[in-house]
């Protein structure tokens, strides 16, 4: 990785496309507090360096919007207690072999899926959405994966991740990036890939443990690894743990870009809070925009580095 120097704060000053940006996002608002503090730094270092900022206490960026306190962000606590196992379910070995499988073979094997009791109140496994693949690897191929926690009670049921109220705050959010054709927003069948970190919903939606993330996490690992995005969107506490490997609050970690964890592939992980957080505390969506503005300056100056290669 190399360093760069420049100055990449935000400039809060709104052109028209970034006022519609924020109205695809659900927010009306969008003036200029001229005492306003700066928002979150995009890394001011090579995209791929992971620069702290910890200056998660700034001021609204956003006048009109709410003028209340912004919500304190309510995290549980991560569980390391193994969940008990209802009696009548025979739990089977997770499948060897995981890393060297192709995409329907990891679909199809994780539709089969016995490895930890979430299997047992399962309606569906869902594996994701996102782009067709155009070729026969099958496999989609995409710049830009969002990963989500875990399946709610709608996804369960649809076997897609993201739907209902939190899946429509995703879609605007995707809507909001400009970076599609001809300056289309992005959408869930266009570039994009979505996933979980957990591929079965926990029953009443309680928080998954840390065997259950663990028992899953090599699912993703192998999506990761055959998709090869650019660039990595991780929605909630979950997502933030399996994919960079701190459990610290999203608060915290929001405004700098992050390094993936996994060994076998690299990208930048840009962290923001899961939209069906963001639909129980509205005056976090300004900062939601920080981070998709982060994640959208990451994602021009890779592909910036990437032309300038050839
Ligand atoms: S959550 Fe993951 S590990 Fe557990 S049963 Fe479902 S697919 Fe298997």
């Amino acid at each position: 990785m190399t360093e760069a120097t420049q100055d990449t704060s935000f400039d809060y000053t709104l052109d028209e496309r970034q006022r519609s940006m924020l109205d695809a996002m659900g927010i009306k608002m969008w003036l200029p507090e001229p005492e306003a503090e700066a928002a979150p730094q995009v890394a001011a270092q090579a995209p791929l360096q992971a620069v702290s900022t910890e200056n998660s206490e700034q001021k609204q960026p956003i006048a009109g919007m709410n003028t209340a306190q912004p919500a304190i962000e309510k995290i549980a606590p991560i569980s390391s207690t193994a969940v008990p196992m209802p009696a009548s379910i025979a739990l089977a070995p997770r499948p060897s072999g995981i890393e060297q499988m192709d995409w329907p073979t990891l679909q199809s094997t994780v539709s089969g899926c016995q490895a930890c009791s979430l299997c047992a109140s399962r309606k569906n496994t869902v594996f994701g959405v996102g782009q067709a693949p155009a070729d026969n690897t099958q496999t989609p191929q995409v710049d830009w994966l969002i990963i989500g926690e875990a399946p709610g009670e709608n996804e369960d049921i649809q076997g897609e991740p993201f739907v209902g109220q939190a899946g429509k705050l995703l879609d605007n959010m995707l809507a909001a990036m400009k970076l599609g054709i001809n300056g289309a927003g992005l959408t869930r069948s266009q570039g994009v890939y979505i996933a979980n970190v957990l591929k079965c919903r926990p029953p009443a939606n309680r928080n998954p443990s840390l065997e259950e993330v663990a028992m899953c996490e090599p699912y993703l690992a192998r999506q990761i690894e055959l998709l090869r995005p650019k660039i990595i969107l991780a929605m909630g506490k979950f997502a933030i743990l399996s994919l960079t490997g701190s459990n610290d609050p999203v608060g915290k970690l929001r405004g700098r870009v992050h390094t993936l964890k996994h060994a076998s592939y690299q990208a930048p992980v840009i962290v923001t809070y899961h939209p069906a957080y963001l639909l129980r505390n509205l005056p976090d969506k300004a900062k939601a925009w920080a981070d998709l503005l982060l994640a959208m300056q990451t994602y021009r100056e890779l592909q910036a580095g990437d032309s300038s290669a050839v």
